[in-house]
């Protein structure tokens, strides 16, 4: 009898950054040296061999080294982390296997390494072709190094590269945003993802929120209504909130988090969704350190949940919505036993007539102008 493979994604935080974005609130510090990246890379080398027997059975299928920067690490504490990683899990030939990139950190030798360990997709940070922009968000990277990078990877043979942009920028215009894509869509990059700025607490954007000069509320609508057109036009096909790719070219790695396949994620603040549970580690890389090197690994472990049926179908509705093909009716009555109907249609009704959502016989799904306010729909629809 022939038995599927189990399949896993894994994730890798590597939490350092040459400095700090002046909007980022992700789990990454600046100015750290080779020897802490050094201490890091081994404390994640043990987590790998604590995790990966956990994973046996399991085939990786995708891979994703995310940060902070993760070509910080320079080739060969890359290629250490790497060479454990095939060590310590059986990971697919086939797998996707991504590491993010910023531009002012890709060098021929490290795009060279990057594909002798395996990688074969690229996530670059450019964010806006605009010095304006790209200065007041704090990033150490202009316009030319985007396009060096971009040459670099393409030379090396990584033939599926995404790009990052931003709309939402201070000081941004319609037409600058419409300059920052015309100039990704002709180079041909897989994949786009486009994402609106987030003035998160903690951040220096945050302290001077009420002084930057923001586009407005209708606008940063506009902009992300025109991306979408302007994106599908041009091949990329809409299939989550903000993201658009080439035919066959959407992420593996991203669709397991809004399928709910599992993963396990490796490094301080990775969250893991594994055996029906979900847990996150801390963000403290000393204190990561620390605990890995005297093997309590988890005591790193700030946050865990095993879902009830009822968080999980909350959880299904909520992530498979983010994606343009939203929820699959049979799907969910063989999931979950009852109608998503039942449930669901008189809550949607005003949302439907309002034109955000597209709910019929098979599926239900956000308009392009529901997917603009759809964490507001959901959390008045969910559950939660
Ligand atoms: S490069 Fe990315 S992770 Fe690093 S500070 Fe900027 S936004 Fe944050």
């Amino acid at each position: 009898m022939h038995n599927d493979p189990k399949l896993l994604g894994l994730y890798c935080h590597i939490p350092f950054c040459k400095s700090k974005c002046a909007y980022c609130d992700f789990c990454s510090v600046a100015g750290s040296g080779n020897h802490a990246r050094s201490v890091y890379v081994d404390a994640l080398c043990r987590e790998m061999s604590e995790m990966g027997k956990k994973a046996k059975g399991y085939t990786v299928d995708s891979v994703f080294i995310g940060g902070g920067t993760p070509t910080l690490l320079g080739e060969a504490l890359f290629e250490k982390l790497i060479s454990r990683m095939y060590e310590e899990f059986f990971v697919a030939e086939s797998a996707e296997f991504t590491v993010e990139a910023n531009p002012a950190t890709v060098t021929k030798k490290l795009a060279e390494a990057l594909v002798r360990c395996g990688v074969n997709r690229v996530s670059l940070g450019l964010q806006s072709v605009h010095a304006n922009e790209l200065k007041l968000l704090g990033r150490i990277h202009d316009l030319a190094d985007f396009e060096k990078s971009y040459e670099i990877l393409r030379k090396a043979g990584i033939d599926n590269i995404n790009v990052d942009v931003m709309f939402g920028i201070p000081d941004q215009t319609a037409e600058s945003f419409l300059n920052t894509l015309k100039h990704v869509v002709s180079l041909r990059p897989e994949h786009i993802s486009a994402y609106g700025l987030q003035i998160e607490p903690g951040t220096p954007f945050f302290a001077r929120k009420d002084e930057l000069p923001l586009p407005t509320e209708d606008e940063e609508y506009s902009m992300y209504i025109y991306a979408c057109e302007f994106l599908e036009q041009n091949g990329y096909g809409h299939y989550e909130i903000s993201n658009f790719a080439l035919p066959g070219r959407e992420c593996r790695h991203n669709k397991k988090y809004w399928n709910g396949d599992p993963y396990i994620g490796l490094g301080c603040a990775a969250h893991s969704f594994f055996c029906g549970e979900r847990f996150g580690r801390c963000e403290d890389i000393s204190a990561y350190v620390s605990a890995v090197k005297h093997k309590a690994l988890d005591s790193t472990v700030d946050s865990r949940e095993i879902l009830t049926l009822a968080d999980f179908e909350s959880e299904y509705v909520m992530l498979r919505m983010r994606l343009s093909e939203g929820v699959n009716k049979k799907a969910y009555k063989s999931l979950f036993g009852f109608d998503f109907d039942e449930r669901y249609r008189d809550r949607l009704k005003g949302y439907v007539d309002a034109g955000f959502v597209v709910d019929n016989a098979e599926s239900c799904h956000f308009t392009t102008d529901g997917m603009y306010v759809s964490n507001s729909v959901l959390s008045s629809i969910l559950d939660l």
